[in-house]
């Protein structure tokens, strides 16, 4: 299996040279040549495997340069019992009729960054070996929450790595923002932009491909990589669950083999809903994939009209992973559903990046639609949706999964379409526990500190706590710094002592 890039389709690389750069040389993204197919007596026959073993099985079709040892050590290492706090690691939950909800938040930081960040780590290190002779990989990251901490937790302490990551200041939660600033071990740093996501995104962007940079790296035998889902790595354990899901729903008597599902996912930088495209194209009886947006709707826009542009307000929602104006992974969707059309994905992100806005022709916005629904929702929706779902169901869901599930409903109430479906759910309610709190007690929830907030939660729901987020209390905060998104790269400089 190789892969090229979606600004030069004449490169050619291994996926361990794919996932120790990150990112291609010329600002594209790695994407296959061609995927692999899972017929359905394959995918039948995934039904009585564990996830580790469906994790095996759908990442030795594109990790072709990876022995089976290696293989196994990677996938073993990351999805470890004890890190995960259900042992089907990613379970399905039926919630009624055909609404089934794909809890991706029961490993270590608690969301489902972690289903590819504890895997990313060990494919990297391993890609690191066959390609890099020996080089320190040093991890950028610019997170709008989830990702820096489950990019730390994955890669603390692993040899041969550095990590740095950058948060908007005010635009984590409380929670999120206290995971990262106390995250331990002795290759990490963590420091706060004065900026948004967006800001963070684009600078770590540039510092990536910055020539100067890249020298003094070079000197002290170290190289940027990116834990961010624009690197390969990042995006393949995430078609593993997809598969692992539609077993399980057959597994749970709700589909026979065959059988189409839908699937719904709250969508940021359209890395988790791209991972659902490659398994549909993969052969996995997927109908429609729809896309959710909080009020920073720009995907919906896209999907709706063809035109793609972020030039619109800001909004800081209470979903925050969500709150993105630039998805970066949309343009592996273009190059896929343009037939690998590198020229005009060069056009279409140079105009992203001079005008911040681009449109694409008729015929591709149409072949788009036919894979592709879209919706977004406000956030009063956000809270009525949890208080809804915990009062009839006593099922708890975040801010970012209620996003998907009122989308969810807003297309069945569309459509019609109401065959079985998957909704993804992101993070675990604790998370994100003062706006849950706010919408199960309908905007009564009393002002508490961060961990009052989360026993209070626990209080009214009865919910499981997870322990990673309990043991916080305990924990000191070790990383302070603030910068301004020019000095990103002067703090990459001290943060890496050159
Ligand atoms: C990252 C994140 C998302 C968005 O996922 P993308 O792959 O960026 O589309 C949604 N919800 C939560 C909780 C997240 O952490």
């Amino acid at each position: 299996m190789l892969y090229t890039s979606t600004r030069d389709n004449s490169i050619r690389v291994s996926a361990a040279q794919a996932i120790a750069q990150g990112i291609s040389e010329e600002g594209g993204l790695f994407v296959p040549v061609e995927l692999p197919h899972f017929d359905i007596d394959k995918i039948s026959s995934m039904t009585t495997m564990s996830y580790i073993d469906r994790a095996k099985t759908v990442l030795k079709e594109f990790l072709t340069d990876f022995s089976e040892e290696e293989l196994d050590y990677c996938v073993s290492g990351a999805y470890a019992a004890e890190k995960f706090s259900s042992p089907q690691i990613a379970p399905t939950v039926n919630v009624d009729g055909n609404k089934n909800i794909l809890e991706l938040w029961h490993g270590p930081t608690c969301a489902f960054k972690d289903m590819a960040l504890q895997l990313l780590p060990y494919l990297m290190t391993v890609s690191a070996k066959k390609t890099a002779d020996g080089k320190t990989i040093v991890i950028l990251v610019a997170t709008s929450g989830d990702t820096g901490k489950a990019a730390l937790e994955g890669f603390k302490n692993v040899d041969h790595t550095k990590i740095l990551v950058f948060y908007p200041v005010d635009g984590v939660s409380p929670m999120q923002k206290l995971q990262m600033t106390t995250q331990e071990g002795d290759n990490v740093a963590v420091c706060a932009i004065n900026g948004n996501f967006d800001d963070a995104q684009s600078a770590v962007k540039s510092i990536f491909t910055n020539a100067e940079i890249k020298d003094e790296l070079a000197k002290k035998n170290m190289m940027f990589s990116s834990a961010n889902s624009i690197n390969w790595g990042r995006l393949v354990p995430q078609i593993v669950y997809y598969f692992s899901t539609y077993c399980d729903l057959i597994n749970m008597g709700k589909i026979k083999a065959g059988d189409k599902i839908n699937v719904v996912v709250p969508t940021g930088n359209f890395g988790n809903i791209l991972a659902g495209y490659y398994a549909k194209k993969m052969g996995l009886p997927i109908k429609t994939l729809v896309c959710a947006s909080n009020s920073n709707n720009v995907l919906t826009d896209f999907l709706k009209t063809g035109t793609y542009d972020k030039n619109r307000k800001f909004y800081t929602t209470t979903s925050p992973s969500m709150d993105i104006l630039i998805s970066s992974n949309l343009e592996r969707l273009l190059y896929h559903m343009s037939d690998g059309d590198d020229k005009l994905i060069r056009d279409l992100m140079n105009k992203l990046s001079t005008d911040g806005k681009y449109t694409v022709s008729d015929e591709l916005i149409a072949k788009i639609q036919k894979e592709f629904d879209a919706g977004f929702t406000a956030e009063q929706n956000v809270d009525d949706t949890i208080k809804y779902h915990f009062d009839k169901y006593h099922y708890l869901c975040d801010t970012h999964t209620a996003v998907a599930v009122k989308v969810y409903d807003e297309y069945v109430k569309a459509t019609g379409d109401d065959i079985p479906t998957v909704i993804d759910s992101t993070a675990s309610p604790y998370k994100f526990s003062a706006s849950v709190l706010n919408a199960v007690l309908a905007g009564k929830a009393p002002k508490l500190d961060e961990f009052a907030m989360v026993d209070e939660l626990h209080k009214v729901t009865g919910a499981d706590v997870p322990k990673p987020l309990a043991s916080l209390k305990d924990k000191s905060v070790r990383f302070k710094d603030v910068c301004n998104k020019e000095d990103m790269s002067q703090m990459v400089f001290k943060l890496l002592d050159l």
